[in-house]
């Protein structure tokens, strides 16, 4: 079976909710909508407080090149553009709306049909998807109307769906593989039409056989899109990690996935870019699972964006009494949050609660150099040299030895026996070249 060449790890899978259908989340009382869910500039609000809007209007619009149009995700009256303190302790621009029935804007459909077949050109595509505000909805937030758009030296002959999910308890992809197979079938050959590309893969890691089984079924009516089985291996997910298990090619070191010929969308994205093409549906609810071994129960919700991550918990029987850590995402890539108290947005994939048990950072010892780091990097880093050089703040060294090719995927702290905390100074290492790049630049 298919997978990536250099490094990877093996963590416990723990889909604790892959048998669990999607449950909606009630509507709030106040949406508080974030204006900075995407990478890049936040939106700029186009509302005004007292203003009454309508499920699928536009709230605020994108500023700049990557940055995303937003959509108020309920109906009800603006009560104020102000900030919030987000699960990190960051102020953060939102709008808030006092909800009032749910009133939907005329142009979006509703009826609940499915709608097959698509006729617009590439680039009205594209305008949708951008209008519609559609990101990468693996994390990464990233527009997908930019990513269709490649530099124009790179010829894309295949687009790549990343139905992996090869993150620890996460299970909202695999879900929707096998509750809107259809609609994701239609949404590749959207993509496929505005890529103008004739081959589409959708790679899914062999855990997920009943999602890879309903895909095969419908792939087997359609023209040049085939499923691939991958082999469980973290992070296969990453699109540098994809690309090669799929089809042997690699994104050299500071080039963009694109120069390969390839365009990777994840497979929540693609059903969101089906609603926004055959549905006039911006961007406004959110798959996600709320997982832990100590929960009563687990579960696969469609919440509105802006709606409480407090209150989706709080529908399985809120979070455990022995909870140590909160997770938004899963252990290997997601970030600890601070508070439950926070909104859902485009960046909401799933809450993971680890318990006090297993959440304890425990002492770290010396060096061993067992060399597991280096073995388990899929980046083919240094990591235990990169943990070093930014002990010693030296960034022109990490510059050099490539630590912008790191994707924070944590193989590196997960194998290592004596727990140095590599994630975290690679990290800090990483924001800092980063940021020294920029001031070169400008
Ligand atoms: S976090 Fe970075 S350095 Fe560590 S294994 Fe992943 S890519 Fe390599
Ligand atoms: S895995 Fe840990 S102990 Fe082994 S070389 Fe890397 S940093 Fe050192």
């Amino acid at each position: 079976m298919k997978t990536f060449k250099i490094g990877g790890v093996h963590p416990h899978d723990n889909k604790l909710a892959a048998g669990r259908r999607f449950e909606p989340v009630p509507l709030p009382k106040e949406a508080i909508i974030q204006l900075n869910q995407h990478i890049g500039a936040p939106a700029v609000p186009v509302v005004e407080p007292g203003e009454e809007v309508k499920v699928g209007q536009l709230i605020a619009k994108a500023n700049g090149f990557v940055s995303a149009n937003i959509h108020s995700s309920v109906s009800g009256k603006v009560t104020k553009i102000d900030e919030i303190i987000d699960a990190w302790g960051a102020h953060q621009p939102a709008i808030f709306i006092e909800v009032e029935g749910d009133v939907w804007m005329p142009d979006i459909d509703i009826s609940g049909k499915f709608k097959p077949t698509c006729n617009l050109s590439a680039d009205e595509i594209k305008r949708k998807i951008a209008d519609a505000g559609i990101v990468g909805l693996g994390g990464a937030c990233f527009p997908t109307h930019v990513k269709l758009n490649p530099p124009k030296e790179h010829v894309i002959d295949t687009l790549i769906v990343n139905g992996v999910e090869c993150e620890p308890y996460l299970t909202p992809n695999h879900r929707l593989m096998i509750e809107k197979g259809e609609e994701i079938m239609v949404g590749v050959q959207i993509l496929m039409r505005a890529l103008g590309v004739d081959t589409a893969l959708i790679g899914i890691e062999c855990n997920k056989r009943d999602a890879i089984e309903e895909l095969e079924r419908i792939a087997a009516r359609k023209e040049g899109i085939r499923i691939v089985p991958l082999k469980m291996k973290y992070p296969q997910g990453g699109e540098k990690q994809l690309i090669q298990a799929l089809t042997g090619r690699e994104v050299k070191s500071g080039q963009l996935p694109s120069s390969t010929g390839v365009v990777v969308q994840n497979v929540a994205t693609v059903f969101a870019v089906y609603e926004a093409v055959q549905l006039n549906k911006p961007l406004i609810e959110m798959y996600m699972s709320v997982c832990g071994k100590e929960m009563e129960q687990n579960g696969n919700f469609r919440a509105r964006i802006g709606c409480s991550v407090n209150d989706v918990v709080n529908m399985i029987g809120g979070m455990p009494e022995v909870t140590g850590k909160i997770i938004a995402g899963g252990p290997m890539m997601g970030r600890a949050m601070i508070h439950l108290n926070t909104p859902v947005t485009k960046r909401t994939t799933g809450i993971t609660f680890i318990s006090q048990k297993s959440a304890p950072r425990f002492a770290s010892s010396p060096c061993i150099r067992c060399g597991r780091c280096i073995q388990a990097c899929p980046m083919g880093l240094e990591p235990y040299l990169l943990y070093k050089k930014a002990l010693q703040k030296d960034w022109d060294f990490m510059e050099a030895h490539h630590i912008m090719d790191c994707m924070e995927c944590g193989c590196c702290t997960f194998t290592c026996p004596s727990r140095q905390p590599l994630l975290d100074f690679v990290r800090l290492g990483k924001a800092t070249v980063a940021a020294n790049i920029r001031k070169r630049k400008s």
